[in-house]
This record gives C-alpha cells, structure tokens and sequence, in this order.
C-alpha cells in the first residue's frame, strides 16, 4: 500500500500517483480532439479514469505482468493517452514508436523489448505487424469492430468484474519511483536504435519540475495543445504536465494542426522549430496569394515586429521610427494575424528538440506571441533546461530546472545530472554515457552565461575539421545560412576538406515566384538552373558575412529535392542525418569541390 503520511500532492512517487489525482477531481474537457470525419469529443475526468482502470484490467487479464513491455504504434490520439496510461496502471513498461517508423525499426523493436501485445491505430496495421513479427503478438486496433478492437478490450475488462480490477497500489509490492515506466527508443542517427529506460522517478521529477512554475501562469481548464507525437519523449512529458496543471488538453496531428488550432484557440502549446518556421511560411504565401496591398503589407509588418522584438531583447531602445512602424503593425496586421491563427489567447509557446532560429522566435515575439526555448534529450526525461515567460533570453535554452545540474566540461560538452537522467539503455550495459560522479554525457557543446542561461552550441559528434586544421560547427553556420528565405533546407559539409560547403535544398515556391516559374515545375528543373544557382549563393554570402573566415561557405550545391523523412534524410524528430545526406549526395560534392569557389 501506498503510505498516505507520506504522500504529497506537488510530489507524487510515481505516475500513477500523478495521474490518479489529476482524475479524481470531478471536471469536464480533460482531453479532447476531433478525428477525421467526426464532431469534437471530450472526456470528462471520470471518463479518462474509468477507460484507463479498464485498458489495466484487461492488459492485466490478457497476461501482462508488472515490468512486462507493451507497444504503442499509432499517430496522436485520445486513445494513445488512455493505453499509455492504462500500461503504467498495470504495472508495466509503455513502449512507444512513431507511427511513421520504418518496419526494420519496428521489427528490430519489438524483439529486443520482447513486446507481446501492442496497440496500434487499424487494422491495416494489425496485419503489418503480424507480418512482420509473426502472429504471436497480439494487436489491438483503436479503428475496427473485432475481438482485437480497443473497444471490446475494454469492454472485456469490464464484464470480467471488480475481481479483475486491482490497483497497481494494491498490488503487493507496489510500482515504486525506481520501477521502469517508459522505454523510449530514440531516433539513432547511426545505426539501431537505443531503448531509453525511463522510470516513473525520473519522469515524475520532470514533469513537476518544469509544469510546477507553470502554475498560475496556467490556470485549471485552460486549453493546450498537442501536435507533436507523444512518441516522442518531448510531448510525452509535456502531456503529463498538462494533466498536472489540470488543463484541458487538444490531442492533434500534424494534418489538422492549422484547423484545429484555430477552433481549439489554446492558451499553450510546444512545437518544434519547423513548425513555427511553416507557420510564417504559410502566412506570407498567404498574404501573396491575396495579392494587393496585403502582399506588401504582411511581410513588412513581420519584419517591424521581428525587429522591434530583437531591439527589445539586445536592450537598446527601438528608436522613434521604428516604434512606429511597429505600432502600425501591430493596428494593421499584427493583431488580426494573431486571431486569425487561432492565437489570440496564446500566452507562450515552447520549442525544443533542435535549435530554433532566434529570428524566427523574435518575428512571434514581436507579434505578442513569447516563446520560450527549451532543450532537453529522451535520457534527461526530457527537459534540462527551459526558457520562462518573465525572463526570455531569445537564442538561449534558459535556465536548468530546478533540481537538475549542467556543467560544461573542458571540451564544451554539456554534462547533466538530476532526478530526470535516465537509468540507462535497455540492453546496453556497456554503452554507459556516463563520467566521474554520475554526469551524463549529452553528446551537445554548450556554454552557461553569467546569469546561468545555457546556450546550446552544436552537437559534438557534428563538429569537423577543415584541412587547415580549424573546427567547423556545422548547425551554426546553416542557422545563419537558413537565415535567408530563400533556403528551405541546409547541411554543411567538408570534414578534411580546405572549407565547408553547403548543401540547400531552395524554398521553391519562393524561388518560382521570383523567376516566374510555373507552379508546377520540377524541384529538380529548378535546382539545375544557374540562374537559381547565383541567386542562392549570393544569398549564402551574405547571410555568413559575419562568420569567422573559415566557417565561410566556399560552394554551393542545389539539392534536387527536399530531405524527407521517408527517404530516411530526416530523423522522426525531423531532424536531418547527416551521415546519410553526405553519403547520398556524393557525387554532387565531389563535383562542387572541383568548381570554382564563391568570392
Ligand atoms: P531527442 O533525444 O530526440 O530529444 O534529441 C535530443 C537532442 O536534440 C539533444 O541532444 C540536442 O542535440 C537536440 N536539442 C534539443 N533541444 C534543443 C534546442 N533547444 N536547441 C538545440 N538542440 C536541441
């Protein structure tokens, strides 16, 4: 039994504990999405509690023992929340992958976690994973009438009685902080993938310590919004928060984003840099599309809001011309803008997973939208540190969380220790990313500024030399790169070579606009002309003028096409594998290393 003397509400020992109080309290519009073709469902708290009991009974009659593994495979939805959960109440570890995961992966997966019943979307998928891993792992389907139904397991579990409902607190010994709640398999940019053991300790301790201060901020029953997969490590945890905080939570995808967050209006939401870069993108082409005085307009009401904002967060005043460009702005365009995606009742966004433009943070700033960046990894739970609305430093990751530590080793790698860091990878024993009194290795080069803001560098395993024997980091020089509208996509390049080179992929359909191009012509014919070719490379030089004279990119390489995700370019976080983008492209810099170089 759980020792009620000792139990605290602000911090509970385990999810169980923290979802459990988050229930019981009587209150509509817990979770809340609207699926394909149907009307807007919510649950009230009762309801999420009632199907989470029931997916643990019938996991626990289905012959799922505490510690066993149990899949998820499936995009965001209601359901995936209510079988995360129902696994964690039935004492066993929840194993998420993205529905977009290759079936290798998903195969390499399932064996090594020894998974035996997995929940996954349709019953197209059901098949696919018999296929895959043999029939004798059982499928249940969120979509679908059968046995194997999400339906009818939870129904089962309930015809079956009380007798085969047991609390995981009743059971004897109890799920502790120490038992294994999540194994996490990140996205590997190298070779397989690695399960991240999570346990309830680890994951409580985070959620807290990044939502507690959220408190009064946020208020009970306000609205926030989920669109990135919670198989990821990222939203996982930010789910948890938004039942901590007692928010009502809007389950999305990436399809619906722009609808449904226009009808669901929330308060907050965190999103990946991509995101707010599409969402800048679409209300430019939008204005252009529009055409008139509103395709001059929206652009340089961005800009006056981008600029005011970055005036404001260096420290210098605006200055009298530019205060009023901006407060026309903000009369003429801003303000609309931000009803009119659904923002008006924003109070922050936060990014994390990869290094957001600070530009694109200000251009939202300016327009009353703050974002707050954040960094975090699957082994650290995942928040290390994180910006707060009262004290944004834009470009920085913010301060770490209360009970995590950073230290910036010698080489300038961030070292993390906490409450949050992992117990380690599944299997792996001798893969311990660990040094001298329990620092964990983040692999990220960092530094902490005098105020304790850490600031994320680049990645270690990213850094190269040129032949002149200098460092080249790649992420800062494509952060300055990607500066320019013109580029969509950019990697550099140039290990051992005299200097880095950059591979782009243009944003087409700005380039077709400017030289007229029509609307259907080929990524491929585009990136061949050289017209194109000068645009792009005086865009390049003047966006990395300000870089030290080695970082300065020397050539230019047009890629045919965007790096996608199904071409295996892209990590499922989106983020890109350089490895494999080097190895594709080969031929391309082998030949743009015999050119001429840029001026
Ligand atoms: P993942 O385990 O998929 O969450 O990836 C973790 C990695 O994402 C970190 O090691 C960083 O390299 C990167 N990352 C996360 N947040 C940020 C951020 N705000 N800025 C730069 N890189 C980030």
């Amino acid at each position: 039994m759980r020792s009620v003397h000792a139990y605290d509400v602000n911090r509970p020992a385990t999810l169980i504990d923290l979802i459990s109080d988050a229930l019981a309290t009587p209150r509509e519009g817990v979770l809340e999405e609207r699926l394909p073709g149907r009307a807007w469902e919510s649950l009230a708290a009762q309801c999420v509690r009632e199907r989470v009991d029931a997916v643990a009974s019938a996991l626990r009659n289905a012959g799922i023992a505490r510690g066993d593994r149990v899949g998820i495979f499936a995009q965001n939805r209601v359901d995936w929340l209510v079988c995360d959960y129902g696994i964690l109440f039935a004492g066993a570890v929840s194993v998420p992958m993205y529905a977009t995961l290759a079936d290798d992966q998903v195969a390499f997966i399932v064996g090594e976690a020894g998974i035996r019943l997995m929940f996954v979307e349709t019953p197209a998928q059901a098949e696919k994973l018999h296929a895959l891993c043999g029939t004798s792992i059982r499928a249940i389907t969120f979509d679908g009438e059968g046995d194997d139904s999400l339906q009818r397991f939870e129904a089962g579990s309930a015809a079956r009685g009380a007798g085969a409902r047991r609390a995981p607190h009743d059971a004897s010994p109890p799920v502790g902080a120490d038992d294994l709640a999540l194994l996490m398999y990140t996205s590997g940019t190298t070779g397989e993938p690695k399960g991240v053991m999570l346990t309830h300790g680890n994951l409580v301790s985070n959620v807290v310590a990044a939502f507690a201060p959220e408190r009064g901020e946020l208020q009970p029953g306000d609205v926030a919004f989920s669109v990135l997969p919670f198989a990821h490590v990222y939203e996982h945890t930010n789910a948890l928060g938004f039942l901590l905080l007692r928010l009502t939570h809007v389950v999305s995808v990436p399809d619906r984003l722009l609808d449904d967050i226009r009808e669901a209006r929330p308060r907050v939401a965190a999103f990946v840099p991509r995101i707010f870069e599409r969402v800048l993108t679409g209300v430019l082409a939008r204005a252009r599309a529009d055409g008139g005085l509103r395709a001059q307009l929206v652009p340089w009401a961005l800009a006056a809001a981008r600029q005011h904002a970055r005036a404001h967060a260096d420290g210098r005043s605006p200055g009298p011309f530019l205060a009023l460009r901006f407060a026309l702005a903000r009369a003429l365009v801003l303000r609309k803008l931000k009803a009119a995606l659904g923002l008006e009742r924003i109070g922050h966004l936060v990014s994390g997973s990869a290094p957001l433009p600070r530009d694109t943070a200000l251009t939202f700033a300016g327009a009353g939208i703050p974002v707050c960046e954040g960094y975090g990894l699957t082994e650290t739970s995942p928040v290390v540190s994180v910006n707060r609305t009262a004290a944004i430093r834009y470009g920085s990751v913010g301060k770490p969380l209360a009970d995590v530590e950073v230290r910036i080793a010698d080489d300038g790698e961030i070292l993390v220790r906490g409450p949050n860091v992992m117990r380690g990878y599944y299997r792996r024993e001798t893969d311990v990313p660990f040094v001298d009194g329990g620092w964990f290795c983040t692999g990220d080069i960092g530094r902490l500024d005098a105020d304790g803001y850490l600031w994320i560098v680049d990645r270690k395993k990213d850094l190269f030399k040129t032949t002149g024997g200098k460092w080249i980091s790649p992420a800062r020089i494509e952060a300055a790169i990607k500066r320019s509208p013109y580029v969509g996509q950019a990697v550099v390049v140039g290990a051992n070579r005299p200097h880095p080179t950059a591979l782009i992929a243009p944003a087409w359909d700005l380039v077709r606009r400017e030289f007229a191009l029509p609307e259907d012509t080929a990524t491929g014919r585009i990136a061949a002309r050289d017209d194109v070719r000068g645009r792009i490379e005086a865009e390049v030089v003047r966006a990395t003028a300000e870089l030290a004279p080695h970082e300065q990119v020397r050539r230019v390489i047009l890629l045919p096409r965007d790096l996608t995700l199904e071409d295996g370019e892209l990590s499922p976080t989106l983020k890109i594998k350089r490895r494999i983008v080097e190895a594709r492209y080969a031929g391309l810099i082998e030949a743009a290393f015999a050119a001429v170089s840029l001026p």
